[in-house]
């Protein structure tokens, strides 16, 4: 008997992809404060985004709460890598938490460059996604005047509708997670009607986006469909999912294996994987051994740009042990 042939199926893999130095920071994070406190420790927020990682943690003694009240007092207490607001801060130092802040050393970059044009007396725009916990920590980070509230856009038709004078002076900050493109036409849209407006142009943007962003931007046009692997709550996931289909080119977010459908790599002749910076590459292996199961493989990896970053942990690990209260 002769077994039937499977049919073939060419793998391009954008790189780089996967995790960032931001978030490897802050799974370790976790992973050091269980091994130096024990377990519990608690993690407001999902550290990063995506369910893997915080499944994994879990198991080996991480809570995840929405909000440092719902943290029994004196116990160590992890901020996510996205950022939390001032008032978050507050009441984890008025309940006698142990702080350590695994907030993305770029995410804080956003943070002071935001003080700094309030400080100056300039009106404050935050380019962005409202409700996504980086923008939420970012808003609660800029303390403005009352009558002065940071102004949130995320759209060139956003900052048409903003009620501000032509000559009031402007600044901007953006997430780290946006689309440089769309970002661009944000900016330029802000210049248009402030043209001294001052801000990073897309520098806010963090490299580890960036080049995700520029990886997936190139297999598009060796590709006829791409899979990005990432969480459905992943600002930099969905944004490569959108530069795949700019470039014209079907393409789906995939956050585990169990959402890869068969149909949508059916007639696919070659197929581009990423992975946003919160996906474990073990994601990445298991959606390679399924499409295995399905098609006889073929992989090759483009080269991508080089990266090298990586951040030192947070305060409040090492030699904190016997100053945690309920340690005591
Ligand atoms: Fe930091 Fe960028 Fe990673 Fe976010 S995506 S954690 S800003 S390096």
């Amino acid at each position: 008997m002769t077994m039937a042939r499977k049919p073939l199926l060419e793998i391009v893999l954008a790189n780089p992809r996967g995790f960032c130095a931001g978030v490897e920071r802050a799974i370790k994070t976790v992973e050091h404060a269980l091994a130096e406190f024990g377990a519990p420790v608690y993690v407001r927020h999902e550290i990063v985004h995506n369910a893997r990682v915080c499944d994994d943690l879990r198991a080996k003694g991480a809570v995840f709460v929405e909000e440092v009240e719902e943290v029994p007092p004196n116990s160590v207490v992890i901020f996510s890598a996205h950022g939390v607001p001032r008032r978050v801060e507050n009441a984890a130092e008025a309940a006698a938490h142990h702080v350590i802040d695994a907030t993305c050393p770029l995410v804080s970059r956003v943070h002071v460059g935001g003080r700094r044009y309030v400080m100056d007396g300039r009106r404050v725009i935050l380019i962005g996604h409202r409700g996504h916990p980086e923008v939420e920590g970012t808003l609660g980070q800029i303390e403005t005047p009352p009558d002065r509230p940071v102004l949130v856009v995320a759209s060139a038709s956003d900052v048409e509708a903003l009620d501000l004078q032509p000559d009031e002076p402007v600044s901007y900050v953006t997430q780290t997670t946006l689309s440089v493109s769309d970002t661009r036409g944000i900016i330029d849209a802000i210049r248009r009607r402030w043209p001294d407006a001052e801000g990073p142009d897309t520098r806010d943007i963090c490299y580890a986006t960036q080049n995700r962003q520029q990886a997936v931007a190139e297999i598009a046009g060796l590709v006829d469909a791409v899979v990005v692997v990432g969480a459905r709550n992943s600002s930099n996931s969905n944004r490569l999912v959108e530069i795949a289909l700019a470039a014209g080119v079907p393409a789906r977010l995939v956050p585990s294996v169990a959402d890869l459908e068969r149909d949508f790599v059916e007639g696919v002749r070659r197929l581009g994987i990423s992975a946003g910076a919160s996906a474990p590459a073990v994601l990445v292996d298991e959606v390679m051994a399924r499409l295995a199961d399905w098609f006889d493989l073929s992989v090759t990896e483009v080269m991508g740009k080089r990266e090298d970053v990586s951040f030192r942990l947070p305060r409040g690990l090492g030699n904190t042990l016997g100053r945690v209260a309920r340690r005591a």
